[in-house]
């Protein structure tokens, strides 16, 4: 980091608001220093339809894939753990959408195996997955279903003793390049989850769409998909059970994420801000322009306390404080959205030139309010809770 982008982002990037303690703060010098050594191949990564075999070879090198499994299948800590996964993901995000995706999904797609998974399946993909030899995604969404899951379309029936899977699910990360899907189905009056190889005959992968700011995502398409019965995740039934439980550990992390890119960007407007003079004034000292990167780094500081707080919260029991984390990916994904928007202004035309950092960061921040519960739906979800049991 340099001088110019000031002790002041940097030092409030130490956690100081939260204590870490050193298992934390190690794994968190430990994802910076590794995010900043793929700064060479980040522009290329993030604008990439597919992995890029690059960023998962050096990923896999690293190590840090491992906190997304349990130890008892080669990963770092006993169980996956929301703090230190969102640590990961603040430090990635701030240099790379495609790297924070990467790790993020490898958490996000297997969680399910780790919590419901017959001792086979385990075994299979978890220690694989932790060392990015499987890449794993989690296929909920449909063509005519988003935030409205219920009402999904992808069949699951028994026959012969196997499970068979038809349907569409769309917009899935990871998609093409993923060795499994774990596939939310209708099975009669209830939902389950399926684990499905990429390879089982029947799964096929369109790439019908590309966002603004390009992720790896594509259609599976589900034809008289048959696998064993012990492909299944969780009881019949138990779909939404381990759907939730995904969510509850992970969702804090999308916080993490929306935390370290603004950060981020705020430290290119700084970068910018301190470096240019208009009206014969330093641009950080004119006008507006010092009141909106002060409010951007109160914002990221209000974002952070409560992303760390929530995560540590999520660590120790994820369903009791899933509040917490749905609060936290609300607060900190909308403030992304406002510091990055504030940080092109105070670039100006420079902020708005394609191929720079602050315009990557613009576009990658979009997302962020959609997926993993959009913020409407979280509120919506969020407000029933708080009036749960008052008489009115
Ligand atoms: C980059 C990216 C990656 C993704 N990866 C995956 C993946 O790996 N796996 C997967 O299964 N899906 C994935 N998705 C899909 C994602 O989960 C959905 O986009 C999300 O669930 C929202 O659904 P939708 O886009 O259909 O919007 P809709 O559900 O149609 O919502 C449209 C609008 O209506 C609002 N709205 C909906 N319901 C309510 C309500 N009850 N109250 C108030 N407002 C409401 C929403 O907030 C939104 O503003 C991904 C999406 C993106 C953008």
């Amino acid at each position: 980091m340099s001088e110019v982008e000031g002790a002041a982002v940097a030092d409030a990037e130490d956690g100081r608001l939260f204590e870490l303690s050193e298992k934390y703060l190690a794994l968190q010098r430990e994802a910076r220093e590794f995010a900043a050594s793929v700064r060479d191949i980040a522009e290329r990564a993030d604008e990439a339809g597919d992995i890029d075999p690059e960023m998962r070879k050096r990923l896999a090198a690293s190590g840090i894939g491992s906190i997304m499994v349990p130890a008892e299948f080669g990963g770092r800590y006993e169980r996956v753990d929301s703090l230190a996964v969102t640590l990961a993901r603040e430090a990635f995000a701030a240099e790379s959408a495609h790297l924070d995706s990467l790790l993020g999904m490898q958490g996000i797609g297997s969680y399910a195996i780790s919590a419901g998974g017959g001792e086979a399946i385990r075994d299979e993909w978890l220690p694989a997955v932790g060392r990015l030899e499987a890449i794993a995604a989690l296929a909920l969404t449909e063509p005519d279903v988003g935030s409205d899951l219920k009402a999904l379309s992808t069949t699951l029936v028994r026959r012969g003793g196997d499970l068979v899977l038809n349907g569409r699910k769309s917009f899935i990360t990871n998609a093409g390049d993923a060795d499994f899907y774990c596939v939310l189905a209708r099975e009669g009056e209830s939902y389950s989850l399926v684990l499905v190889p990429a390879t089982a005959s029947g799964v096929s992968v369109a790439k019908p769409h590309q966002i603004i700011a390009p992720h790896v995502l594509g259609d599976v398409v589900l034809d008289e998909v048959r696998v064993p019965e012990n492909h299944r995740l969780g009881a019949p039934g138990e779909g939404f059970t381990l759907v939730l439980s995904t969510l509850a550990t992970f969702r804090v992390s999308v916080a993490g994420a929306a935390v370290g890119l603004a950060t981020a960007a705020l430290e290119e407007a700084v970068r910018h801000a301190a470096g240019r003079e208009q009206f014969g004034v330093n641009l950080a000292r004119l006008g507006s322009v010092p009141g909106s990167l002060a409010t951007s780094w109160t914002e990221i500081e209000m974002a952070r306390a409560l992303t760390y707080r929530a995560a540590e919260a999520a660590a120790r029991d994820p369903l009791a404080n899933l509040h917490l984390s749905s609060m936290a990916k609300v607060g900190a994904t909308e403030i992304a959205g406002r510091v990055v928007d504030r940080s092109v202004q105070t670039m100006g035309r420079f902020g708005l030139v394609q191929g720079s950092k602050i315009e990557r960061l613009y576009r990658e921040a979009r997302p962020m309010r959609i997926y993993e519960g959009s913020t409407e739906v979280i509120l919506d979800s969020l407000a029933k809770q708080l009036v749960k049991g008052v008489a009115w």
